[in-house]
């Protein structure tokens, strides 16, 4: 097989835009991107949303259409799973046994969605999601079906539960937490969207660990840890992602603890020829001054450009704000910042109205938000804010007064 300018393994998000990224400044550079999916990449986020509810053809779902790899002259390997990267001859193995030569290489890889290891895990009608095969099951599945239980109380467990109830599909949902979204936002949110996921008639029980899943040669049934027993003929998990990063491992280039790759501010890794994107990276964030890693549609979709432009030679650092969008029923969240393991957050606004920010606080300083229906001027004045992420001392007072022009604070 050919040997390419830049080869780039994965198919998802961070790897369509590092071709595009790539093109912009060579035009001629050999190009393959090496994909075990079926499919050109596409966008992950309607697979728990419109997608799934069939309000939206797999036609809208794809980063690029066809037409843009063949006028680039981009090699896709569809359906070609990468199996070892050996570093010293810059040459990839591809499970089928042929190999080929880079130039530069990317790893956007991501992640694959993680399947609890219960009793009755492997059942048929035991779902998890991550692809638009693991959609099309499901939607095939809970059309009549009597009683679906989803497993997870974050982002993907809320957003399929919700989802489901547009849909007329009689849904319970169960998770370890107090409430939903507990790692991220505030108990006062958590419990709108329980209230709002019971209004459209989903069952919800917070606190509480499934114990086995239970069926005659298909799931039937699952048992939580009360020994409470939820009818259950279709049963989705939505319990995050292990990320795949056995390829970069066996490379042995420099991985953190919870296994991404570490990348500097230009996305190269430890080998200065690969480049890592996307959900598996692990990067030097600027306004947080930690490496984070994180595992969202905008991290995927601007660190692949940049990573695409890097490896073509361009010399641009990667210090965009991280940033996140969700929709569970009518409401709609935007993040900017850091969220997670925040010790204060800061309220503007009024979550029975619909309209509020948490401000979140992390060693005294304001390092993220998270808002609902807030007013559309502020949000450039949210990200400005964060991105300078001010002592809390210092604003909170006038934050909390939705009375005061955000932007002032922006400075
Ligand atoms: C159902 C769902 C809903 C989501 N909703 C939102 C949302 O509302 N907002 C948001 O911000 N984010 C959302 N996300 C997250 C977002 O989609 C991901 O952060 C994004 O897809 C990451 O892109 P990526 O390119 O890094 O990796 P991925 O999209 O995971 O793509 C990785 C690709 O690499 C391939 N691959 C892996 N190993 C190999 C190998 N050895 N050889 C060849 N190919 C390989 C995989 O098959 C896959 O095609 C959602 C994700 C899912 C699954």
């Amino acid at each position: 097989m050919s040997d390419y300018d830049y080869v780039i393994i994965g198919g998802g998000l961070a790897s369509a835009r590092a071709c595009e990224g790539i093109r912009e400044l060579d035009a001629s550079g050999s190009i393959a991107l090496v994909t075990a999916e079926p499919r050109l990449p596409y966008h992950r986020p309607p697979l728990s949303k419109a997608y799934l509810r069939g309000e939206r053809p797999l036609a809208r779902l794809y980063v690029q259409q066809e037409s843009f790899y063949r006028e680039h002259r981009i090699t896709v390997l569809a359906g070609t799973e990468a199996a070892r990267i050996t570093r010293r001859s810059r040459r990839v193995s591809l499970a089928s046994g042929e190999s080929i030569g880079y130039g530069e290489l990317l790893l956007a890889t991501g992640g694959r969605a993680w399947r609890l290891p219960l009793s009755g895990a492997d059942l048929p009608g035991v779902f998890t999601l991550r692809t638009v095969d693991d959609c099309d099951a499901i939607r095939a599945a809970v059309s009549g079906a009597r009683q679906v239980v989803v497993i997870g109380g974050s982002f993907i467990g809320c957003e399929v539960a919700a989802s489901l109830t547009q849909m007329g599909v009689p849904v319970t949902m169960c998770f370890l937490e107090e409430y939903p979204l507990q790692a991220l936002v505030p108990p006062e949110l958590g419990q709108l969207i329980r209230s709002m996921l019971e209004e459209r008639g989903a069952r919800v029980i917070a606190a509480t660990r499934p114990e086995r899943i239970m069926g005659d040669g298909r799931a039937e049934r699952v048992q939580l840890e009360n020994g409470m027993l939820l009818d259950a003929d279709v049963v989705i998990m939505g319990v995050g992602i292990r990320l795949n990063t056995q390829l970069a491992r066996e490379a042995e280039l420099e991985l953190t603890e919870m296994s991404g790759v570490v990348v500097d501010e230009h996305l190269r890794t430890s080998d200065p020829h690969i480049w890592a994107a996307g959900d598996i990276a692990a990067w030097p964030d600027p306004h947080s001054g930690q490496r984070i890693r994180v595992e969202h549609w905008d991290v995927a979709y601007n660190q692949g450009h940049r990573a695409g432009r890097n490896m073509a030679g361009a010399d641009e650092p990667y210090r965009i704000l991280p940033y996140f969008f969700s929709d569970i029923l009518d409401l709609s969240f935007e993040a900017w910042g850091t969220l997670a393991r925040s010790e204060r957050i800061l309220v503007r606004g009024s979550v029975a109205e619909r309209s509020v920010s948490y401000w979140y606080v992390h060693e005294g300083r304001v390092l993220g938000v998270l808002a609902i229906g807030r007013p559309e001027p502020e949000r450039e004045a949210m990200q400005a804010l964060v991105a300078r992420g001010p002592l809390a001392a210092e604003v909170e007072v006038v934050l909390m007064d939705t009375g005061v022009d955000l932007a002032s604070l922006a400075g």
